[in-house]
């Protein structure tokens, strides 16, 4: 536990954040305070209604960009931790609160469309926006996002772009990275910076690539504006198949990414990890599904050379139906969240993932050495109910892994965390850098994979460092994500 480097007292930091924004927007509710002090993480304990880290001193709603400046400026003139928080559905231990009397920023009230721009197509939000609400209100003009991470109804629109987060339909329409146009944000000694929203310019480094992924550690994300799409849903096609194994799965993606084709959706599912959504279908198989959306001559010329590739190796068709059904139900809103809490507690079992990314060359041996390493020298193997993986987006040059571990949890709650989930998404980690690829696809670095953030970009870690002494040099921003303490 990190004891606080402020130069204020618990009550002195309640009393200023008053004083900047009024009362009512300084939450100091126990409740409210230990849910805040972590994430998904460590969603086991919370559930248990057991927090072991530092309780944050309070949670401020901000309202505006100028909100924001005046917190943070306060924020890096006290030296008080700060982690930023919009939909609250992070995996990685982001929002936990390692410093003892850290304030949360929490923009989920600042949840104004403030554009939809169908000539330049473009729309801009608010960080407090939900993504759900930002792509309801494009559809209802014909467009569409193309972001559909599976947190769609909870996530927002600035927690979305500080994680670096990636939907379903990214093999056709991209990441976050790739939609985000422009953007404003607040650093910490409260200067406002607004990117401009061109489709491209050789004006230097794109800097809007500072802000997209810092996850909360550099900045505060208050805008984003992010690319539009045609929206045609009756066109879109859903294909799936049966395959023998993992290698042949990755060859026909391979295949057809590498030939110029781009489904929305290509996905693989291990035998194992096809279990959970096609018990019933799967036949001890691998699946593999194409959705193809866009105009119709792209789609129709999609569908074709997937059923052309595909035929090429032994497979079976599934049903079309069958497929449009499981993508209908992928997505979690607040109903899954509360079934999933009953589960571990009813049933004491949970699951988690772990997602990298390798290229082409590079992921058969991950996913096998993982597998392998697991099953062999994993001392708890036998409380897996589920290890496998999926491969769910893929480019040109590669795609991503998707580690996927339910197990049965035969601890006390408290020791859940580092018996199960820390050692296992330790292998990982370790065999992905091992081999070349990268430690995180999506979900970012949080505070659990930082002791790997100097391994994983190597030489240029010298420029991630760099970005943090300047903009962040007393440390203040959500200290423990990405980066050891500043002073280390
Ligand atoms: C069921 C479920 C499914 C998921 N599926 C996907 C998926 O398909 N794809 C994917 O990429 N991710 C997925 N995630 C992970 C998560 O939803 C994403 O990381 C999402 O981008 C987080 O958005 P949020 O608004 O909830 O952010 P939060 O959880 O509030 O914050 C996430 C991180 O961003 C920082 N942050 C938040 N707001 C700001 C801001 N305004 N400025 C600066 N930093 C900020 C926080 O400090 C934290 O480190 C899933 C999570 C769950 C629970």
């Amino acid at each position: 536990m990190l004891r606080s480097l402020a130069d204020l007292s618990r009550e002195d930091i309640r009393r200023e954040l008053a004083m900047l924004v009024g009362p009512g927007r300084v939450s100091t509710d126990d409740d409210a305070l230990r849910a805040a002090s972590v994430d998904r993480f460590k969603k086991y304990m919370a559930v248990h209604g057991i927090y072991d880290g530092p309780i944050p001193a309070a949670i401020v709603m901000v309202q505006s960009t100028e909100e924001v400046a005046k917190v943070l400026a306060f924020a890096h003139a006290h030296r008080v931790n700060v982690v930023p928080r919009t939909g609250g559905t992070a995996t990685e231990g982001g929002l936990e609160t390692a410093v003892e009397d850290t304030v949360v920023v929490d923009g989920s009230g600042m949840n104004q469309i403030l554009r939809i721009d169908p000539v330049n197509m473009m729309a801009t939000a608010q960080c407090g926006t939900p993504l759900q609400v930002l792509e309801d209100a494009v559809r209802a003009v014909g467009l569409t996002t193309g972001h559909s991470p599976q947190s769609k109804p909870l996530a927002q629109m600035g927690g979305l772009t500080a994680t670096r987060s990636i939907g379903q339909l990214s093999t056709l329409y991209g990441g976050i990275e790739d939609m985000v146009v422009g953007l404003e944000a607040v650093f910490p000694d409260g200067t406002v910076c607004r990117t401009k929203n061109v489709p491209r310019r050789a004006a230097g480094p794109d800097l809007k690539h500072i802000v997209i992924g810092n996850e909360g550690a550099l900045c505060f994300i208050t805008e984003v504006t992010v690319k539009l799409f045609k929206y045609m849903p009756d066109n879109t096609q859903y294909r799936g198949y049966l395959v023998d194994d993992m290698g042949a799965g990755i060859s026909i993606i391979r295949e057809i990414i590498t030939g110029g084709f781009r489904p929305s959706v290509c996905r693989l599912y291990s035998e194992e990890d096809a279990h959970q959504s096609f018990a019933a279908e799967h036949k001890g198989k691998c699946v593999l599904i194409f959705i193809c959306e866009g105009p119709k001559a792209i789609v129709a010329a999609t569908v074709d050379e997937a059923e052309r590739v595909v035929s090429g190796h032994r497979n079976e068709v599934m049903s079309q139906p069958l497929i449009a059904q499981w993508f209908g139900h992928l997505n979690w809103g607040t109903d899954q969240i509360k079934a999933e809490q009953d589960t571990m507690l009813k049933e004491r079992w949970l699951g988690y993932t772990t997602e990298i990314a390798a290229n082409w060359s590079d992921v058969m041996d991950i996913y096998e050495s993982v597998m392998h390493r697991i099953r062999a020298e994993y001392p708890y193997a036998d409380d897996l109910i589920t290890l496998g993986a999926h491969s769910s987006h893929s480019y040109v040059t590669g795609t991503n892994l998707y580690f996927v571990y339910n197990y049965r949890v035969n601890c006390e709650p408290r020791e859940e965390i580092n018996k199960y989930h820390i050692p296992l998404n330790a292998i990982i980690v370790e065999e992905a850098l091992k081999r070349g690829g990268s430690m995180m696809h999506h979900h970012g670095i949080g505070k659990y994979r930082t002791e790997w953030t100097e391994q994983e970009h190597g030489s240029s870690y010298y420029m991630l460092w760099k970005l943090k002494q300047t903009f962040d040099p007393r440390g203040i921003m959500n200290r423990g994500t990405m980066f050891k303490a500043v002073e280390d």
